[in-house]
Parts: structure tokens; C-alpha cells; sequence
């Protein structure tokens, strides 16, 4: 079947070196017999929606937090180090009014949602008796706005814990912009939350996917291969050595699929597809013990079987497999 004839045959963009050594962008056709990969948002992806309105512009007003952060109507969540408050169900956050809260704690200004300002105060210890949980254990219970809400305030928890002193002078870091900046007390340099980049793949062939596991999970688990993105690296080069460094096998047409905040403490999951040009497996035995590529019907029967444990429904890697898979498959961690 020739390009361009084929139904299926997509455009891939790809970027060339000219013969003067220099990166160019040109186009390559390629005929691809195989279905299309799920398009980016066709896919629900936990903690990848825009739950409240962060006001970004409202961090730099000292006068209007002071006097926002006393204002009945305002919801503030205290986190004791990174650890949240819920109900006993364990099904809500716990929000709370300034005068119920202790008078120290570093204030982090969230945003708006409905009207009301939210805070998050992150205290040492607990205020009371309260239920004190991790994000991970409750994110499946809690409601979406809470759970955006979460996700931002304990990624700047993880934030503050982990940065204490300034990396240039080792002078001590001042909070500024309602918790949104650190400022080094001797040398002034400023700075900023960060993410750190991580991919996240699905990759197939033909109608079999590829995924693997670590040697510490517990017997059954697989999961698609990731990795951290290196410095200076795209996105896409990340995707193709991380598999080739885990598994092997080499990729192509790395097709973007979405992304997830994933702040334990700081990484951001961002999501692919892509295509194996080989399928034999040789695993690196440190990052992952084992890959084997599963059709739909394995993945399914193994699934059913309870011999196959997939990821928790919050997780990209869920999403990633059951886009590609095209419905919901039982079971999880
Ligand atoms: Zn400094």
C-alpha cells in the first residue's frame, strides 16, 4: 500500500539534520497500517483539569491577603508538613476558617473557586485530632475541586520542605508572593517552584503493547515504561532512549497523548504513544526486572484473571493503557 493511499497513513513531522550539520524541520510520509493512536483529551486524565482559578495576580497584594485570609467566607486547609486533614470518612478535605487555625504556619495562597478564597497554612504538627492523611492515600476519594486544590497546595508543601537554604550562598530563604517564591535573605536570587519533566509511554505494535515492571512491585504488577527527561533533552529523544535504555527496543512516531501534576515530590507526567520498529525485549534488570508485550485479548483474560495488576485508575499510565485498549479493564493496585 502506498503512502497516501492508505486511509490510515498519517503525516509525521520529523526533524532532519541538513548537510551543513544544522537542525532544520522537514516532513517525512510515512504509511502507517495501523490505527491511528487516541487523540490528546479523547481520554479523561486524573488531576489534569483546571479545578480553580489560581489568580496568580493576587499573590503580589499583601494588603488584600491580609485582609482575604481573615474573611469568614474564606476556606483555608492546614497540612501538617505535607500531610492533609480529612473527614472520617475519608472522603472530604477538612476546610477551615483563620480563627479556627493556629496563628503561625506558612500561608500559600490557591485561588478562587464560587467566589471564595482558598489558603493553604502548613503548620509542623497537627491542630487537632483530625484524620492526617497523605494525598496519595485519599486522591481516589476526594472530590475534583478538592483534589485540584490538594495537588497544588501539597506540590508547594513539597516545595518548601525540600528547599530550606539558597543553592548558590546558603543563606536562608524567605516565603514571598503568598508562598509562590523563595527569596535567598543574602544574596536576594529569587526562586520558583519547579516540576521536573517525566515521560511516560505506551508502546505498541501491531495490536500488542508493551509494559513492564520493577522487581520490588508485587507479583503481577506491569505498567508502561517511563523515566525522567535529562537535561537539555526534547521530550520526544526522552521517550525514545528511556525505552531503548529499559527495554531494547526501539521507537518511532511518538505521538503526545496528555499530562498529569504528579507532585510526590515534584515530577509532571507527560504522556505518549509510540511505535516499536523492533519488538525483541532486553531488559535493563536495574530500572525495570521485566517487559513482555500483551495483544487487547491477553491484557484483558490476564486482567480478569487477577495475573495481570494494571495501575490505580488516578494515573496516567491507567489512562494511557485504557485508551489504547479502548474501555475500562478491572482491576488495579
Ligand atoms: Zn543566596
Amino acid at each position: 500500500m502506498s503512502p497516501g493511499s492508505a486511509p490510515m497513513c498519517v503525516l509525521t513531522r520529523v526533524t532532519v539534520s541538513s548537510r551543513h550539520g544544522r537542525l532544520a524541520p522537514g516532513r517525512r510520509v510515512v504509511a502507517v497500517t495501523e490505527p491511528p493512536f487516541p487523540a490528546p483529551g479523547s481520554t479523561d486524565i486524573a488531576l489534569s483539569v483546571r479545578t480553580h482559578d489560581r489568580a496568580g495576580h493576587k499573590r503580589v497584594d499583601a494588603a488584600w491577603l491580609a485582609a482575604t485570609w481573615a474573611d469568614p467566607s474564606t476556606r483555608i486547609v492546614p497540612l501538617a508538613g505535607t500531610r492533609l486533614p480529612v473527614t472520617a470518612a475519608g472522603d472530604a478535605v477538612r476546610w477551615h476558617t483563620a480563627d479556627e487555625l493556629p496563628a503561625d504556619g506558612l500561608q500559600l495562597f490557591l485561588g478562587m473557586l464560587e467566589g471564595a478564597a482558598h489558603f493553604a497554612l502548613v503548620v509542623e504538627e497537627p491542630t487537632d485530632a483530625a484524620r492526617w492523611a497523605t494525598f496519595r492515600e485519599v486522591l481516589q476519594e476526594l472530590s475534583e475541586p478538592d483534589a485540584g486544590f490538594m495537588v497544588h497546595a501539597v506540590a508547594l508543601a513539597e516545595w518548601h520542605a525540600g528547599h530550606r537554604f539558597c543553592p548558590r550562598c546558603g543563606g536562608r530563604l524567605k516565603a514571598r508572593d503568598a508562598g509562590h517564591v523563595l527569596v535567598c535573605e543574602q544574596c536576594a536570587r529569587q526562586q520558583f517552584p519547579r516540576s521536573d519533566p517525566a515521560v511516560i509511554m505506551m508502546v505498541t505494535h501491531g495490536d500488542r503493547a508493551l509494559l513492564g515492571r520493577q522487581d520490588r512491585w508485587p507479583e503481577g504488577r506491569y505498567s508502561t515504561l517511563a523515566g525522567f527527561v535529562d537535561p537539555g533533552e526534547s521530550l520526544e529523544d526522552a521517550v525514545v532512549r528511556e525505552v531503548a535504555e529499559e527495554t531494547g527496543v526501539r521507537v518511532t512516531d511518538v505521538t503526545y497523548f496528555g499530562n498529569q501534576p504528579w507532585p510526590f515530590p515534584q515530577s509532571l507526567m507527560i504522556g505518549f504513544f509510540a511505535r516499536a520498529e523492533t519488538t525483541e525485549i532486553t531488559v535493563d534488570q536495574e530500572e525495570i526486572s521485566d517487559a513482555r508485550w500483551f495483544s487487547r485479548e491477553e491484557l484483558k483474560a490476564q486482567a480478569e484473571a487477577g495475573t495481570l495488576v494494571l495501575p490505580g485508575g488516578i494515573s496516567i499510565s491507567r489512562s494511557l493503557v485504557e485508551a489504547w485498549y479502548g474501555g475500562p479493564l478491572p482491576g488495579q493496585w
